[in-house]
Formats: structure tokens, C-alpha cells, sequence
């Protein structure tokens, strides 16, 4: 019997009680949460279900967070409109200089991006990763990004699982609040309210609104033409 209370006393610790100590103050380590994640939840790979909700006893840094769309703002395709495969993808000049300023000033740096040509059938999540990669390796210093959230979903979509409506697309805020908890799980309190979004379209603008945070154009961010 006692033991039986005992093993209920753990299994309730367990499960209600996480003290997430974090060791390494942010900016002295050189700890490296860069994770490739997508958002076709359940179908991607993805290995924990999420586990916040009440209960949990968090010591936890607050940080900022400087979060980026991709396509348009800080990379572009070689050959046209769109990126096709890896050997399309570039850098904007600037724009690891820029990013990794703000990363050595303490902020969270965040990839937002909408891939909905996976919905469509003109990539595949496995494609995605491929330009993700080239992407990374592109960066001279190393991947600036703690955290890259994508979504595949569109409701006028072809291709099943990814051909309905989601709120992670943006100017939903849902890739937003997926960086929330796994930054949580991290360790890491997102300050949304010193945060900044950075875009180059309407939806990005949406996004930042519809979250509250402070949005600037990828132009004006990056000090383009
Ligand atoms: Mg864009």
C-alpha cells in the first residue's frame, strides 16, 4: 500500500511538477536549440506531443524574440519566383550580419515561413528540408536560428494531408505560439512584447498584428534598396 501511495507521489510529481533550471544564461553558452520543425503535426516526425498545461513550476529566462519570415525576406530563388530546389536558394546580402546581431544581443531568432507549395504538390516536406539545409549552409558563421517553423497546409490545396485550412498558416498566429512552447520547453520565456516580426508581405504585417508584436518590412530591416 505505502508503496503503491509512493509510486502515485512520483507518477503525480512527474506529471505536474517540472523545474526546468537552466544552466547556462543566455549568450554565455554556446547551447544550440536549431531544430528543422514542421508542422504537419503527427505526420512529420515529430516525436514529443506537447506537454505544457498547468502545473508546471518554471525558472525560465525571458528573451526577445526576432522572428523571420524566409521567402522574400532574407532568402530568394536564383532562377525565379519561386524556390524549386536547393541549388535556387540565396541570401540576401546583409542579411546574416543583421540576424546575427540581434542573436548576439540575446534575441531568440525564430524562421516563420509559409510553405503552402507542399499543399499544392510542387514540393514535398522532404524537398522543403533539402532547401532548409541549403539555406543553413549558406550562413558563413553558422545557423543564426534557434527555431525554424513551417507550414504546409492551404485550404485550396491538392494533396492530402496538407489541403485544408490551418491555423498555423499565417497571418495566423499558430507557428507563433508553437515557438512559444517549444521555447518554453527550452527553457525560455518568449517577451513577445519586445520582439519584433520582420516580413515582406501583407499576411507577415497581419501576422505581427493579429500577435501583438512589432512588425518592420524585410526592406527597411535589412537596409535594402
Ligand atoms: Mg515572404
Amino acid at each position: 500500500m505505502t508503496s503503491r501511495r509512493a509510486s502515485a507521489s512520483r507518477l503525480w510529481l512527474h506529471k505536474h511538477v517540472r523545474v526546468l533550471f537552466t544552466v547556462c544564461p543566455w549568450g554565455n553558452y554556446h547551447w544550440f536549440w536549431h531544430r528543422l520543425c514542421y508542422c504537419g503535426l503527427g505526420v512529420n516526425g515529430r516525436e514529443e506531443p506537447f506537454s505544457l498545461g498547468g502545473g508546471y513550476l518554471c525558472v525560465a529566462a525571458m528573451v526577445p524574440a526576432l522572428c523571420l519570415d524566409l521567402d522574400g525576406t532574407i532568402r530568394y530563388s536564383k532562377d525565379g519566383e519561386f524556390i524549386n530546389k536547393p541549388g535556387d536558394v540565396a541570401l540576401f546580402d546583409g542579411v546574416e550580419e543583421q540576424i546575427w546581431r540581434y542573436r548576439d544581443d540575446g534575441y531568440l531568432v525564430l524562421g516563420i515561413t509559409n510553405q503552402g507549395g507542399v499543399a499544392y504538390g510542387f514540393k514535398t516536406p522532404l524537398d522543403h528540408n533539402a532547401e532548409m539545409e541549403a539555406m543553413i549552409a549558406l550562413f558563413k558563421r553558422g545557423s543564426p536560428f534557434h527555431f525554424i517553423q513551417a507550414c504546409f497546409f492551404h485550404e485550396e490545396g491538392t494533396v492530402e494531408p496538407y489541403n485544408h485550412r490551418s491555423l498555423l498558416r499565417k497571418p495566423n498566429i499558430g507557428m507563433l505560439a508553437v515557438c512559444e512552447v517549444e521555447a518554453r520547453k527550452a527553457g525560455y520565456i518568449i517577451d513577445w512584447d519586445k520582439s519584433v516580426f520582420v516580413g515582406d508581405r501583407p499576411e507577415d504585417e497581419q501576422c505581427a498584428m493579429n500577435a501583438g508584436i512589432e512588425f518592420q518590412w524585410a526592406r527597411e530591416f535589412f537596409c535594402r534598396q
